[in-house]
């Protein structure tokens, strides 16, 4: 049951996320590519929105200018008020260090590094002092239901945990927006609903969501399905009816206990 998102009412905290005409042009050499051509919506606090779309249609691009990690070449940004497209790269990384927390499809921890550590690092950047920062962390992972294996390296877990670990790495610096490029590519059926089931339950407390998808049993999670197609947006439904985590995984088979034993 999908039925068309209505624009909210403007206020002056109303969105979360505010982009008018966004473009994004890439230089390569002689030749342009234009990522984004004219990209216009609001996400609220809360949301919880899959972007979809074909292969090259500015997925990516577009998750990189949410997560101030890359600058439009046209258009405005503006996240809680601020002109993102005005900052210098230090106050980009900053506000990209307070506000956003990113999943990426290969979970990309530290190897050598412990579970703990790996959650760890983003507060390296801060002022946080060593016992504060073992808290926030072991806070952090017990969030993801992985409060048992903070001493764990990336190796010793299967692949749902270490997605559960770069989760609570994403979390630990309170963000206000958890931005997931393709965070189940990687991952057996039932372990992507487990992982939606995490991202589902960090919703529910009141943070943003924003995850790519190219999967519909993966965005049939999400409340809200943007489709990109050629860098512009395609299609901006709500998804009246999305699917719980919990109670798709009931009917899941289990994976085999030997082999998630041999994964751990
Ligand atoms: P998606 O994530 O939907 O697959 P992308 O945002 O990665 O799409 O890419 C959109 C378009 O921009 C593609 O044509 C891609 O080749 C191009 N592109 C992406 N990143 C770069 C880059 N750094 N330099 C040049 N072209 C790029
Ligand atoms: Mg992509």
């Amino acid at each position: 049951m999908i039925s068309e998102v209505h624009t909210a009412p403007v206020s002056a905290n109303g969105s979360l996320i505010h982009i008018e005409h966004l473009a994004k042009v890439y230089e390569l050499g002689e030749v342009e590519v234009h990522a984004l051509r004219g990209v216009s919506l609001r996400i609220s606090q809360g949301e919880f929105a899959a972007i979809m779309g074909a292969s090259g249609s500015g997925k990516s691009t577009f998750m990189n200018i949410l997560g101030c990690l890359d600058k439009p070449t046209k258009g405005s940004y503006l996240l809680e008020g601020i002109d993102v497209g005005s900052l210098s790269r230090d106050e980009l990384a900053a506000i990209r260090n307070k506000k956003i927390g990113f999943v990426f499809q290969g979970f990309n921890l530290l190897s050598r590094t412990s579970a703990l550590e790996n959650v760890e690092l983003p507060l390296f950047y801060g002022p946080t002092s060593t016992k504060a920062r073992k808290a926030k962390a072991i806070a952090a992972l017990e969030r993801v239901g992985l409060g048992e294996r903070i001493h764990h390296y990336p190796n010793q877990l299967s692949g749902g945990q270490q997605q559960r670990v770069a989760i609570a790495r994403a979390l630990v610096n309170d963000p206000s927006i958890i931005l997931a490029d393709e965070p189940t590519g990687n991952l057996d059926s039932r372990t992507s609903v487990e992982v939606m089931g995490v991202f589902q339950e960090l919703n529910d407390h009141g943070i943003t969501v924003i995850l790519v998808t190219h999967e519909p049993d993966i965005a049939a999670f999400a409340k809200r399905h943007i489709v990109f197609r050629d860098g512009k947006i395609k299609t901006d439904r709500v998804n009246n009816d999305p699917k719980i985590a919990s109670d798709v995984i009931k009917d899941m088979p289990m994976i085999d206990a030997d082999e998630e034993e041999e994964a751990k």
